[in-house]
């Protein structure tokens, strides 16, 4: 058995460690990222203020329609009621009348903009809610899959630690530190296998005593170009 054997069964656990670990920091940082979420709410909650300010306007003049429609009712029954005989006051209150009526009609128009105001409103709220509850949904189905996934990673990396002890026991402790460093150096990849009589880490060509000693049973043997400890089977 070639000696690089522990150490290439260590590195393809440490490989899938790797990348799992990568895998569970991408989970969590999409699931810390409700950016989405955050800008519905922020969406939904101005349009319902806007809506709220657009009922107190519309019912404001309302109160000021209704106010002048007392108003002309006031004047009018002065005016019919038979109390005034006076030719000059009544012509005054004849005025006063058409006045007020002339005034309530651009209060009406006044009420009737509010009104379109908010119904417009209304109908933005309702967006802006249905639009929250949709990315609440979608949160909700991919927080769930990304929890299910996050956790059955971890089982996965309990079972690789496990195998990864096993698989350490059987490597003399100098080996293992070589590794260690290398991996380092090596941006995570310390072994590199012996593939068409070349390195398959850096594509260096090896000569056959080359490859014979890769092939070694008692010792480690680098590759001459990017230093990798090689494995050949
Ligand atoms: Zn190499």
């Amino acid at each position: 058995m070639s000696a690089a054997l522990g150490l290439y069964r260590l590195q393809q656990v440490d490989s899938q460690m790797d990348q799992i670990h990568g895998r569970l920091k991408a989970i969590q940082e999409t699931l810390q990222n409700d950016g989405e979420l955050r800008a519905a709410m922020e969406a939904f909650s101005v349009s319902e203020n806007e809506f709220k300010t657009a009922e107190r306007a519309f019912k404001s003049t309302g109160a000021d329609v209704e106010k002048q429609r007392i108003k002309i009712e006031q004047a009018e029954s002065s005016l019919y009621g038979g109390k005034v005989s006076n030719p000059k006051e009544l012509q005054d209150l004849q005025l006063d009348v058409a006045s007020l009526k002339k005034h309530l009609v651009t209060l009406e128009n006044i009420e009737l903009e509010a009104m379109g105001a908010l119904e417009n409103a209304e109908q933005a709220t309702q967006t802006a809610k249905s639009q929250l509850e949709r990315v609440q949904a979608d949160k909700s189905i991919q927080y769930n899959d990304l929890t299910k996934e996050g956790n059955a990673l971890q089982k996965e990396i309990e079972r690789l630690d496990s195998e990864r002890k096993a698989v350490i026991s059987g490597i003399p402790q100098p080996s293992v530190l070589t590794y260690d460093s290398l991996r380092k150096q090596k941006r995570g990849v310390a072994i590199a296998t012996v593939s068409d009589s070349a390195c398959a880490a850096c594509g260096t060509t090896l000569t056959a005593s080359q490859q014979q000693s890769a092939r070694s049973t008692s010792q480690l043997f680098t590759c001459p170009t990017c230093g990798r400890i090689l494995f050949a089977n």
